[in-house]
């Protein structure tokens, strides 16, 4: 997307929010907020950070509760109970008032001084600049060589251009948030949800470092959560596979049918037990699976119907940017 027109900006942002998602992390929560302050600090644009606390069990709130009865330019919000990152994100991101938005996460995995090369970016008249990842230091290889699969594998099946090897590390100006946040729908795949968007958008590739402290809070089985969030909410071809498997069967059995056919008339005739039993357990077993991915489908359908809000906010603190 990057051979596009873009329309320059020579001036700063009016305002910047960042937004900071945060899940247990009060090991790091507190440099999280010097080394965003310094940078912002020194940026010197009118500023807010949102952090917003996914119901953590240690003490992260009470810390950002606390930044934001001493800094006039923190908010603090706190969600009822666990909603995910992408639902405490969606939240900070509704709180925003900024003209343009930068999304971290609140383990310094990220680095916040590059926000001074964002908003460069942003002056050359780009909407979102996103951060990829050129290198992803003290991960596992199981989390990395997933992570490389699954960006092949969407953007191979899905209509969109999902940029590969990025996380939700971005800047994103207040046109396209306005319309990223008119989305609402409950099977959240932020990262593409603003490929889908549009707008000029580019990378700033990044080196990721490792956490400051703390350990992930997105284990194997979130992840794939979140990559089946990302396929069903991006892509029908998983349904379309029980169209290719119903052809594909079809074809060997009339194939098979036809052999049968000539070997009775040959006089040969074979035992079917085994035969009999393989086919059917493979395709029992086949149906089966194709079942459950229609299920993905409509359960994602039933959650959508149920309309229930993406999060719920049980306290607020600070409002930096006044009413
Ligand atoms: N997070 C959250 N709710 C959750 C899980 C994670 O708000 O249920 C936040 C977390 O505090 C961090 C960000 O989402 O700011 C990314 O999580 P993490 O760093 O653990 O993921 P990883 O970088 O290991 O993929
Ligand atoms: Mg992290």
């Amino acid at each position: 997307m990057q051979n596009c027109y873009l329309e320059k900006r020579d001036r700063l942002p009016k305002s910047i929010s960042v937004a900071v998602p945060c899940y247990n992390e009060e090991e790091v929560i507190s440099e999280t907020y010097k080394r965003l302050k310094a940078i912002l600090d020194k940026i010197n644009i009118p500023y807010e950070i949102i952090f917003v606390d996914d119901g953590s069990k240690d003490s992260t709130w009470s810390l950002i509760s606390s930044f934001s009865k001493n800094d006039k330019t923190v908010k603090a919000v706190k969600l009822a109970r666990n909603h995910g990152h992408q639902f405490a994100l969606t939240c900070a991101l509704d709180q925003s008032k900024g003209e343009v938005v930068l999304i971290i996460d609140a383990d310094l995995q990220d680095p916040p001084e590059l926000l001074d090369e964002m908003i460069k970016k942003w002056q050359e008249g780009y909407y979102v600049i996103y951060g990829q990842r050129i290198a992803r230091d003290g991960e596992s290889l199981s989390k990395k060589f997933f992570a490389f699969a699954f960006y092949r594998v969407i953007s191979k099946i899905s209509k969109i251009n999902i940029p590969q090897d990025t996380g939700d590390f971005r800047l994103i100006d207040r046109k396209a948030l306005d319309v990223l946040l008119s989305m609402r729908e409950t099977q959240r795949f932020i990262r593409g949800m603003v490929a889908w968007v549009g707008f000029p958008q580019t990378p700033l590739p990044y080196h990721r470092a490792e956490r400051f402290a703390g350990t992930t809070k997105y284990p194997f089985k979130k992840s794939l959560l979140l990559a089946f969030d990302a396929i069903t909410s991006f892509s029908y071809a998983p349904l379309r596979l029980a169209t290719y498997l119903g052809m594909f069967f079809s074809v060997i059995s009339f194939l098979y049918f036809m052999v049968v056919i000539v070997l009775k008339f040959m006089g040969i005739n074979f035992p079917g037990y085994t035969s009999l039993m393989g086919a059917i357990l493979m395709l029992g077993g086949i149906q089966l699976i194709v079942l459950g991915i229609i299920g993905e489908y409509v359960g994602r359908i039933f959650e959508q119907g149920q309309k229930r809000p993406l999060y719920i906010i049980q306290d607020i603190k600070g409002e930096p940017f006044g009413e």
